[in-house]
């Protein structure tokens, strides 16, 4: 790395796209963004918005056939811009890594070693490592010399105490299969949690937060002094909140019954538990913002939904501040955190006896900064913090290779 390089380059590789930013960490600003989607169809978009020059947002449309076609599309796409992936000032590629077992508890520089763990971790990540490995593969043969880091979704809740994070099942078979609570969104959390005490003016140390990340994917996390004890997500993102296609928590009996009553095979159960569940299976819909519009409308089915989805995080909200004790903020983020005023009204409703309220003006407010919701006299504070992963991987990228 020279001296002038700054430049981070963030890669989140899912199964059939690839979402990047390119920041310079001299000054945290970010200088382009895009999506590739749909790689593999005839169909695929790439959309690429050039931040430092101020260009347009640039679309395109057209078959991209693997992530490595995907990823030197995004590469010229830079090089348009004078941001290209050969710069001198690029310091390192930073990989979204989902899950990273017990071994990586911290972001990592990759080299064969740490590939193979993460290849090893497949099988209790199915549906995401592989992504991640394809990514990192292809980052790989573009640059060879630049250092690639993996920052891990699970890597901020390995702080859970052993009894937080096993499941009450026979201890053998659990470690035989590597079952247990790993969580997932710790990226999210660990941000959430550090600029919320920042929101209060103090120090993470300092402070107890129970942080709701509510996107279409949803968790919670009870955060004691800037490290987590519990997070409701477990082996697999399956488990906890109400989410768009998820179920979230459900006795486990519900899948044997499946498929002793209803013959579903365990990729059936699996598929609707994880796509076609949660809101979307409730009411038709995964969209929040439909969803308060149905309701607005007096349907039923949409009001049920909701209904479900708050009273499941109310559970959470009570369960993480038994968990904690001492509660200072409660923090929503992501896109219905962030966005749906309805839904943090209504999870906090009822709590004033735990100190929790919400201000209906503060509430209703809209804007992009970390912001207090709740009255002044709450004793706990109400937070909206927007999350930003990608900031997050960029800094801990970039903290590792230019120590
Ligand atoms: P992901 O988990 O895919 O990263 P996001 O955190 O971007 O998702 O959240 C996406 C979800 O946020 C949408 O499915 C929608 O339910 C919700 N959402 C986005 N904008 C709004 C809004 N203005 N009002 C209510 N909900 C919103």
């Amino acid at each position: 790395m020279t001296a002038t390089a700054t430049r981070v380059l963030v890669l989140n590789s899912g199964s059939s796209s690839v979402k990047y930013q390119l920041l310079d960490m001299a000054d945290g600003r970010r200088l382009a963004v895009g999506l590739v989607e749909r790689i593999g169809e005839e169909n695929s978009r790439l959309a690429h918005t050039p931040l430092a020059t101020g260009g347009e947002k640039r679309e395109t449309e057209g078959a991209i056939a693997d992530h490595e076609t995907a990823l030197k599309t995004v590469a010229a796409e830079l090089s348009a811009d004078g941001l290209g992936l050969d710069s001198p000032q690029l310091a390192a590629i930073g990989h979204r890594v989902v899950h990273g077992g017990l071994r990586f508890t911290e972001p990592t520089v990759i080299d064969g070693a740490v590939l193979k763990e993460i290849e090893r971790l497949v099988p209790v990540a199915p549906l995401h490592n592989p992504a991640n490995i394809t990514g990192i593969r292809t980052a790989q043969a573009l640059r060879p010399d630049l250092p690639q880091v993996a920052v891990f979704d699970t890597a901020f809740h390995s702080t859970m105490p052993e009894y937080a994070a096993r499941y009450a099942i026979d201890v053998e078979t659990a470690d035989a299969h590597r079952v247990r609570r790993y969580g997932f969104h710790g990226t999210s959390h660990a941000y959430v949690s550090r600029r919320t005490a920042a929101l209060l003016g103090k120090d993470p140390s300092e402070v107890n937060v129970i942080v709701l990340h509510l996107g279409n994917g949803a968790s919670a996390s009870a955060v004691a002094g800037g490290r987590c004890v519990d997070t409701s997500m477990g082996l697999t993102p399956l488990e906890g909140l109400v989410m768009g296609t998820r179920s979230g928590d459900i006795d486990p009996a519900v899948t044997f019954h499946l498929k002793r009553v209803a013959g579903m095979s365990a990729d059936e159960i699996d598929e609707l538990l994880n796509k076609k569940s949660g809101l979307l299976g409730l009411c038709g819909d995964n969209d929040m913002r439909e969803i308060r519009r149905r309701i607005d409308e007096g349907d039923e089915r949409a009001a049920l939904a909701f209904d479900i989805y708050i009273h499941r995080l109310k559970k959470y909200i009570g369960a993480y501040y038994a968990v904690l004790g001492r509660v200072d903020a409660v923090v929503f983020t992501a896109g219905v955190g962030e966005n749906a005023a309805p839904v943090r009204e209504a999870a906090v409703a009822g709590l004033e006896e735990l100190g929790l309220a919400v201000d209906a003006g503060l509430n209703a407010v809209r804007s992009d900064e970390p912001r207090l919701i709740s009255p002044e006299y709450a004793r706990v504070a109400v937070a909206v913090v927007p999350t930003d992963e990608e900031l997050e991987i960029a800094q801990q990228t970039y903290a590792l290779v230019s120590a």
